[in-house]
């Protein structure tokens, strides 16, 4: 008999890492703590091109494997922030966690990519996008992800990463908090026995979320990346779960989404526990809606360009993220993104202009332009860094 799960519960209880209350994770803090609090658990297994130590936490006592691996994309945290939360309740000793413990072995490694996390950057010091590195393997962290996958027979692997903002639900107003991917393994994206065990997975997750928080949860594009991770380990038959946290409202801090991360998490380690086929369910998942690049950060409708036009354009505005040295967190600039009839297209706010006029300060330039920072004012209106100063609310 397996203990009753139930989500509500679980969200209640949920405890976050207090250590870690940023969305940057400074790497040098990240090692000593995990130094620290999980000692007996813990192994350096490689280093970074710039001789950083990339750490592997082994927890649970489980026949079978479960490979994670968390910011093999540096700009990413979410995973490694829930990683920290899932020690956290994994070592609280509850019946989901005790149960999941004796099932598995879990090998978590942490910041795969710590050279651009450090600067905030999508890819490693030199440059490579390490998630399209697994046949050419020309980054020693894609070497060292690849020696630990060698190392045992994984029975389930997690790959873990943040969208960008621009995601939501296909043809939904709705921002996607989280999407699924179960990895494509070839270009006709087959649905092979090892692909629907994710999908039956992705399924129970989204039966659960989807209580928490509804309309928010997508489907990552399927389409076949050869050079990718999660496709290659489909591929070698380890059924694989592309986890991705996105933007929840008024949450650029990603405080919520990465609760919300960390119970799936705790979710999909739950069922693959109790599931005898992982596959059952599996068609949901091809019912969950499409991620779907449909929103900017802001976007200004009703802006006339001068003065001699009548006519009306919308303005989007998307920040870019950013870490200043010294600081303990990101930092957002914001850029105008798009200019014209984007009717199509949701803001995550929205702000009616009402045939206001735009004008861009300190710029000889007559028009607004894509690119620029968001600095301008509309009639008497100023917008700064993206955002209408209240006083002129
Ligand atoms: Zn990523």
């Amino acid at each position: 008999m397996y203990a009753e799960f139930k989500i509500f519960d679980l969200e209640e209880n949920f405890e976050l890492e207090e250590n870690f209350k940023n969305r940057y994770v400074n790497p040098p803090m990240l090692f000593n703590f995990l130094l620290k609090n999980y000692n007996s658990l813990i192994k350096e297994v490689g280093k970074s091109e710039m001789g950083k130590p990339i750490y592997k936490v082994t927890i649970g006592k489980g026949n079978k494997n479960i490979l994670i691996w968390t910011q093999m994309h540096g700009n990413e945290t979410t995973g490694t922030l829930s990683c920290l939360d899932l020690l956290k309740f994994l070592e609280n000793k509850n019946s989901i966690a005790g149960q999941i413990l004796n099932e598995f072995t879990l090998d978590i490694i942490f910041m795969l990519n710590p050279d651009g996390a450090e600067i905030w950057t999508r890819r490693n010091i030199i440059s490579i996008d390490i998630n399209r590195d697994f046949l050419a393997a020309s980054s020693v962290e894609m070497q060292v992800l690849k020696k630990i996958a060698n190392e045992k027979k994984y029975d389930l692997a997690f790959n873990l990463h943040d969208q960008r903002t621009i995601f939501g639900l296909e043809g939904k107003k709705e921002p996607a908090t989280l999407a699924f991917l179960s990895p494509s393994e070839s270009i006709d994206r087959k649905i092979t026995h090892t692909r629907k065990k994710s999908m039956g997975l992705i399924a129970d997750i989204y039966k659960e979320m989807t209580k928490l928080i509804p309309n928010k949860i997508s489907r990552f594009s399927d389409e076949f990346y050869p050079r990718s991770v999660g496709d290659n380990f489909q591929k070698l038959d380890i059924p694989t779960i592309l986890f991705e946290g996105g933007h929840y409202p008024n949450d650029y801090y990603r405080k919520k989404t990465r609760k919300y991360f960390t119970l799936s998490l705790i979710t999909a380690l739950h069922y693959a526990t109790i599931k005898k086929e992982w596959e059952a369910g599996y068609e949901l998942y091809e019912k969950i809606p499409n991620n779907s690049p449909s929103f900017y950060d802001i976007i200004y409708r009703n802006v006339r360009l001068c003065k001699e036009k009548k006519e009306t354009v919308d303005i989007a505005i998307q920040y870019t993220e950013k870490i200043i040295m010294g600081d303990e967190e990101i930092s957002f600039v914001a850029k105008i993104e798009d200019i014209g009839d984007l009717s199509l297209m949701n803001g995550h706010e929205e702000i009616d202009a009402q045939g206001r006029c735009i004008l861009i300060k300190d710029s000889k330039d007559k028009f607004a332009k894509i690119g620029i920072q968001a600095d301008f004012n509309l009639d008497e209106w100023i917008i700064l860094n993206g955002k209408k100063l209240e006083e002129f609310a």
